[in-house]
């Protein structure tokens, strides 16, 4: 059975990728608006990928990085490969460090709160707690020093169900010849672009 690996479509639509603790364990999570969505494209494809053979790759451009999740499916007619392009983070540093060889694959769906849905010590956009935020005022950030009108917040529901991930690379632009998923990914999505 030689998939080849060209023939996986591309796909880039999702919102970014967050990266957790949850069950004592690093956790990658690419994130969706509509849990719909998400469950669709759990159902469709990632249901049915080999998890020894799940690969997630880290390219760094500059300030950004390339984010590439594939694996070889038991479903080969809807196996999906995934890639984002995200601006490097916190949390993507704490994870390039901390993940040990080993993560759960989630997808996760991202909320927007309103001041009524959040707790009270839920964090605003401005770094002040919900509660700090006048309810009676348009959302108004009391601190005298913060100009911030109005409470934005979210939060990220994690699936239950998950994937476990033991091969993850970190690699350098100029080595990534030697690695035939982020090889494809780069030609496709970044090379054939550029002229
Ligand atoms: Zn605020
Ligand atoms: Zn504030």
């Amino acid at each position: 059975m030689s998939s080849s690996k060209s023939s996986i479509p591309w796909f880039d639509d999702f919102l970014g990728v967050a990266y957790r603790y949850y069950d004592l364990r690093m956790n990658v999570v690419p994130l969706f608006t509509e849990r719909k969505e998400s469950v669709t494209l759990w159902n469709d494809t990632i249901h049915w990928w080999v998890d020894p053979s799940i690969k997630i790759r880290f390219v760094e451009t500059g300030d950004d990085y390339w984010f590439i999740l594939g694996s070889d499916s038991q479903k080969p007619a809807t196996n999906l490969s995934f890639f984002k392009v995200l601006p490097k983070s916190e949390h993507y540093e704490r994870f390039k460090k901390g993940h040990g060889g080993e993560a759960y694959l989630r997808l996760g769906v991202y909320q927007q709160q309103t001041l009524d849905d959040a707790k009270k010590s839920a964090m605003c956009a401005c770094n002040h707690e919900a509660q700090d935020h006048d309810e009676g005022d348009g959302d108004v950030c009391l601190y005298n020093d913060c100009d911030c009108k109005k409470f934005t917040s979210f939060q990220v529901n994690l699936s239950k169900r998950k994937k476990t991930i033991s091969d993850i690379k970190f690699l350098d632009e100029k080595d990534v010849k030697d690695d035939p998923l982020t090889w494809n990914c780069l030609n496709v999505n970044k090379y054939s672009k550029q002229n």
